[in-house]
């Protein structure tokens, strides 16, 4: 065994500048959906090398564990011999090299989920989702890498390869990637797809189809997608990438967003009902906004990128929030959706989120951090958590509305978009934090909105109505009585410091100072004329019990569920316990409907401007 510190300086060795990685994958054996991958490194000449498997797939915010799927690891040197490995950590395989300066692996990885994340093989279709397929030196992701695809012999009489890589001029099958980061961003599908093109500004954008019926028109398809390309660019004044590729598969559903390429999963047969067809466009748009909202404008925590463990944000409802308030605002600009389409959407969103619990327990940032635990903000308990694409529809708009307020209709969101493109991404060449996000709005409006942040950080309860009216519109709502309690009590559950617990007791596990975390419930806001109000409850206050049951979200939201009269809530105010008894009032499931004044004025340029056509002109 080597020492800790011969390790490190085995490890430390490398020079980078020489180190070149070429990938043969091959797909022989589809039957058994394993992929069997080659890599030869060469210029690595250190005693130890560490090869490392991704542990996330950059989109899709969850640890995969990808290296479980990795069997009959290998290592030799430039001349065959055999060189001994260990296995270091579940996704590090460390090779003895011996300052070999060809090292080769290889390996079989099992792909047999349809997900836009995973890798698939069988006979007639293959995915390779990068980050689960290749490895790369430890410590080394800025070397260029070449990659050889032998495709699956049912496929082998001219296989259709799609993906955002590069193909390597005059050599069939072979991609080429600058670095670690485009390899793992661009996925790759290979079958008997149809392919369809069209170009914006000059640059080609490739449709790979594998699962629309051929009663939709490929021709509407073409020129709708086109379409909403032309307006994100608009946005933007260039598309900032040579060629694009939408990958539009089949057999499962879900979207992953990559810098020159989109994953998308969905029912192709939906695609022939007007309606279906609208939602895939929305959802397209959606994943193609996202090249430049969260691959290019994004939270400094998204990029560089650590592979080997979450990269926690609370901006996932800038990230994503704000793309799905895009989607349909460019499906909008593009002619694809009406306003009435658009105000509709707008008013079912609201609804859904009102009418979930979640949104008293939750904040959007509070859900962009939990993200990691509870699956991409979409599965989760819509009883004590919300999830961050839900509300940012209405967020996005009252950022949209409030600084064409402010600004007498001169600035907007696109405004904040182009600013933070240009400032962080062309000139900074970073991500950007929560304040710098909140200081480039501040600055659009030429005012504070900080009411817009606080609906983003807290529960507190959004007064629509009055952030629709800058736009002249009118939010009706309607209430009918449905099953369930209401208080109007917002809450956030907050992790207790460390330094604020007590030292654990000997022989006892659970919390306290280093063990598992422990939570407060904390009181945010009231809703006006509640219950909750009606009963004193304060912001701070923190709620220790409910009817005797150790407070947690869920614990409050059943007793309320099962609707008794009154609840007996333990809080602590300064300090001092005290019980609080809360009547439990009827719950009402709301409705709501926009409807446009007819005034003139500033208020009708400001709803002019926001969802105004565009009519598809590229500049
Ligand atoms: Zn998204």
């Amino acid at each position: 065994m080597l020492s800790r510190a011969l390790i490190f300086l085995a490890l430390a060795a490398h020079s980078f500048a020489a180190v070149q990685v070429a990938f043969t994958v091959s797909m022989q054996n589809p039957s058994a959906h394993t992929f069997h991958v080659r890599m030869r490194c060469e210029g690595l000449r250190a005693p130890l090398e560490d090869f490392q498997m991704p542990q996330w797939s950059t989109g899709y915010y969850g640890i995969m564990n990808f290296s479980r799927y990795v069997s009959n690891f290998r290592a030799t040197d430039g001349a065959g011999r055999a060189l001994v490995w260990d296995k270091t950590a579940r996704n590090t395989w460390r090779v003895v090299s011996g300052n070999s300066p060809a090292i080769l692996l290889e390996y079989d990885v099992f792909g047999a989920t349809a997900f836009s994340a995973s890798n698939y093989l069988g006979e007639d279709r293959a995915f390779l989702s990068p980050a689960g397929l290749f490895v790369h030196p430890s410590g080394i992701l800025d070397v260029p890498v070449t990659l050889e695809l032998e495709t699956p012999p049912a496929l082998s009489n001219k296989p259709h390869i799609s993906t955002g890589l590069d193909p390597v001029n005059g050599k069939a099958s072979t991609f080429s990637a600058p670095n670690f980061d485009v390899l793992y961003d661009c996925p790759i599908l290979i079958g008997s797809h149809e392919r369809l093109m069209f170009e914006v500004r000059g640059v080609p954008h490739y449709v790979a189809v594998e699962n629309v019926p051929a009663s939709v028109s490929r021709m509407q398809m073409t020129a709708d997608l086109k379409a909403i390309v032309t307006a994100a660019t608009n946005i933007f004044g260039e598309a900032p990438y040579r060629h694009y590729t939408f990958l539009m598969m089949g057999r499962g559903g879900g979207g992953i967003e990559h810098s020159n390429s989109s994953a998308n999963q969905f029912d192709g047969e939906s695609l022939t009902k007007p309606a279906g067809y609208l939602r895939w466009l929305s959802f397209i748009a959606h994943e193609y906004f996202h090249n430049f909202n969260v691959k290019r404008i994004r939270p400094l925590a998204l990029g560089p990128f650590d592979y080997d463990q979450e990269n926690l944000t609370d901006l996932l409802w800038v990230s994503e929030g704000i793309s799905v308030y895009y989607q349909d605002l460019l499906l909008v600009r593009a002619g694809l959706m009406s306003r009435e389409q658009y105000l509709d959407k707008m008013a079912a969103a609201i609804a859904v989120f009102e009418n979930a619990p979640g949104r008293n327990y939750q904040s959007a940032t509070e859900s962009s951090l939990n993200t990691w635990s509870s699956g991409s903000g979409v599965a989760g308990d819509r009883n004590t958590t919300i999830s961050y694409y839900n509300n940012g529809a209405m967020l996005g708009a009252m950022l949209e509305l409030n600084i064409r307020a402010a600004s007498a209709n001169r600035r907007s969101l696109d405004d904040v978009m182009r600013g933070l493109y240009r400032k962080y991404y062309v000139q900074q060449k970073r991500g950007f934090t929560a304040a710098e996000f909140r200081t480039e709005c501040e600055t659009a409006a030429g005012a504070p909105l900080g009411e817009v942040f606080e609906y983003a950080s807290t529960s507190r309860e959004v007064d629509y109505a009055r952030h629709f009216a800058l736009a002249g519109l009118r939010l009706d709502m309607t209430s009918a009585p449905t099953d369930g309690g209401y208080i109007g009590l917002h809450t956030s559950t907050r992790e207790v410091p460390p330094s604020e617990l007590p030292l654990p007791t000997p022989g006892r596990g659970g919390g306290g100072r280093g063990g598992a975390p422990v939570f407060r419930l904390i009181v945010t806001d009231t809703a006006p004329g509640s219950p909750a109000a009606n009963a004193a409850l304060q912001a701070g206050d923190v709620v220790i019990s409910v009817d005797g049951t150790p407070a947690s979200a869920s614990v409050l939201q059943k007793t309320i569920e099962s609707k008794p009269a009154s609840i007996k809530l333990r809080i602590a105010r300064h300090g001092d316990e005290q019980d609080v008894t809360v009547q439990v009032a009827p719950n009402f499931k709301r409705s709501y409907r926009f409807t446009e004044s007819t005034e003139l004025g500033l208020k009708r340029s400001i709803l002019e401007g926001w969802l105004r056509r565009e009519g598809n002109q590229e500049p």
